[in-house]
């Protein structure tokens, strides 16, 4: 046996590598001595990915308006999380949770503009209330446009960073949302596209993610408005139904995989990139042709 590995060692080790290259279950940390900051992390998605960095070897600072629930939930997430109470609607707010990060890790390499709100305003666009649509805008997207200025100003002197923006597949099309929701997706988006190339040119990305529904708090809070009589169980239900891919639904560990490939190198060359994570969903719509005895 001895004979037989030492006169194949060269075929061994060659074969060791590529066996440590495919099939190691070492697990690699994608985030090694990365620093994220990510707003509305104390629930849903925002928590889900902060876990999902941290096991990635991130330094982690949730950013959210919700004080008791973001310290809870650092503390939960261990030593690489900390809490900064933060309401993206106050410019000074988001400065100071990118100052307070960078005091904290000595820098911001990643910055995921996470924090949002559904609206419970009509679906109809003859009864908006833009009252409504004025709060729902300056958390969704001036909260949004605030973390990518402040995260801009830290990061291009160091001439790198990644930023996240969570938009939604109600941005990519017209129809799922009320109109005052969509709109703020959509814009989401477009300020991804618009700050892609003054971005590009100091080495910084920014991407989006764009998921389906999640039954995370804020979802069941909107749909119990319409269906107050149901169950939560039941009203997840409901939602898993609605499902495009046939045995699986979206799930916020779904979101934190795709941020985390968007804000480690693996998409060192992806900008301006809008990634739906809604098992075909937006790609597919069926054409109902008619019989000819139905027309
Ligand atoms: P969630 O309610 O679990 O989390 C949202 C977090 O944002 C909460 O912790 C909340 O306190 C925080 N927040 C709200 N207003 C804030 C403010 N002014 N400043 C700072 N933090 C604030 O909901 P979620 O589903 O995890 O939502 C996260 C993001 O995902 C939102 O932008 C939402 O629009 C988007 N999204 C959600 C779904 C879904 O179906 N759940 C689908 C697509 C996109």
């Amino acid at each position: 046996m001895l004979r037989l590995a030492s006169r194949g060692g060269l075929k061994s080790r060659a074969l060791l590598r590529n066996f440590n290259k495919y099939f190691s279950t070492h697990v690699e940390r994608k985030l090694e001595g990365k620093v994220a900051l990510i707003t509305g992390a104390a629930s849903g998605i925002g928590k889900e990915t902060a876990a999902k960095f941290i096991n990635n070897g991130a330094k982690v600072v949730i950013a959210d308006v919700q004080n008791q629930l973001g310290q809870e939930t650092a503390s939960e997430l261990g030593p690489n999380a900390s809490f900064v109470v933060c309401d993206v609607t106050k410019e000074s707010d988001v400065s100071n949770a990118v100052d307070f990060t960078v005091s904290s890790h000595g820098q911001l390499d990643i910055m995921y503009n996470n924090a949002g709100i559904a609206c419970r305003t009509p679906r109809t666009i003859a009864d908006l209330d833009l009252d409504a649509f004025d709060r729902v805008m300056a958390i969704n997207v001036r909260g949004v446009i605030a973390g990518i200025k402040h995260a801009a100003r830290v990061m291009i002197p160091r001439k790198t960073g990644s930023i996240l923006c969570t938009a939604s597949v109600t941005g990519v099309i017209g129809g799922l949302a009320q109109p005052t929701y969509s709109t703020t997706k959509s814009c989401v988006i477009g300020i991804m596209r618009s700050v892609t190339a003054e971005l590009s040119e100091h080495g910084i990305r920014i991407n989006c993610v764009s998921p389906f529904a999640i039954p995370t708090p804020f979802y069941l809070d909107e749909i119990k408005l319409h269906y107050p009589e149901l169950e939560p169980e039941v009203l997840v239900k409901m939602l898993r139904h609605t499902s495009e891919l046939k045995g699986a639904y979206c799930e916020p560990i779904d979101v934190a995989n795709a941020a985390l490939f968007l804000a480690s190198d693996d998409a060192k060359y992806v900008s301006g990139h809008n990634l739906v994570i809604d098992g075909g969903f937006t790609s597919y719509k069926s054409l109902n042709f008619p019989m000819p005895d139905q027309v």
